[in-house]
């Protein structure tokens, strides 16, 4: 019997993101530039980004040592998700991008400014982490309850290998559905984009909290140690 699901991709082409001022003054925690100069910018970048998602709820139907298996029929290889997921739990996969205009435009935009490529820089991250936590709320409120976002080569990439991008790729199907393109080391053009997995689970999933990196501007928890997986890490392929 054939048990797999059709998938009912969600597009969204116009995301509507905020970008405040003053909110984002407080995320860039840098003095250096006056604020009627970063008010500019962001009044530029306002026309340039482009936030589009597309996404889609499967199930997962199997969980083998560090294999999950989706009622799509596909599977992703993570042991992190093999230890936090459940079989029969609803998760939603998805591609979130700001467009690449903006990071085209940044050579122009910042007139040979390194500082306003920078600032540049970071108005995009901050336009892509609200284009992300819209649907991340979205997500939210489909499944009841607040998710953990794995992003395939998160951290140092052991827990959610970023060759996984394949699956959520084949899923999605961005380059046609958001114009988003993998390369074939997996990293997505336009650069602004981010994909993964949102899902229910027991305690909240940060990756920063198993990721050794030091000196990370982007870090959002102290780094707690390597993660030593319970049940699926003696076999599982890392
Ligand atoms: S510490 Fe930095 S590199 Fe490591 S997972 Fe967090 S944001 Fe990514």
């Amino acid at each position: 019997m054939n048990s797999q699901q059709p998938i009912q991709r969600k597009v969204i082409d116009h995301i509507p993101v905020e970008l405040d001022l003053e909110e984002f003054l407080r995320v860039l925690r840098v003095r250096r530039l006056k604020k009627k100069d970063v008010d500019l910018l962001l009044r530029r970048c306002r026309q340039l980004i482009e936030p589009k998602a597309v996404y889609a709820f499967v199930n997962v139907s199997r969980i083998e040592m560090d294999k999950v298996k989706l009622s799509s029929g596909d599977s992703l290889r993570s042991i992190i998700l093999a230890e936090m997921l459940e079989e029969g739990q609803k998760i939603a996969l998805y591609v979130v991008t700001i467009g690449g205009r903006l990071e085209k435009a940044i050579p122009r935009e910042s007139e040979g400014s390194i500082l306003k490529a920078w600032t540049l820089e970071k108005i995009g991250d901050y336009a892509l982490g609200k284009a992300s936590a819209h649907i991340r709320s979205h997500v939210e409120e489909v499944l009841g309850g607040a998710v953990s976002s794995f992003s395939p080569g998160s951290g140092t990439g052991k827990l959610f290998d970023i060759k996984q991008q394949k699956t959520i790729f084949k899923v999605l199907d961005p380059p046609r559905t958001v114009g988003v393109d993998l390369t074939r080391s997996h990293l997505m053009v336009p650069r602004k984009s981010v994909s993964g997995v949102f899902a229910a689970t027991r305690w909240e999933y940060i990756a920063c909290q198993f990721c050794p990196r030091e000196r990370c501007e982007s870090r959002r928890r102290p780094f707690s140690g390597e993660y030593y997986p319970l049940n699926c890490g003696q076999k599982a392929s890392l």
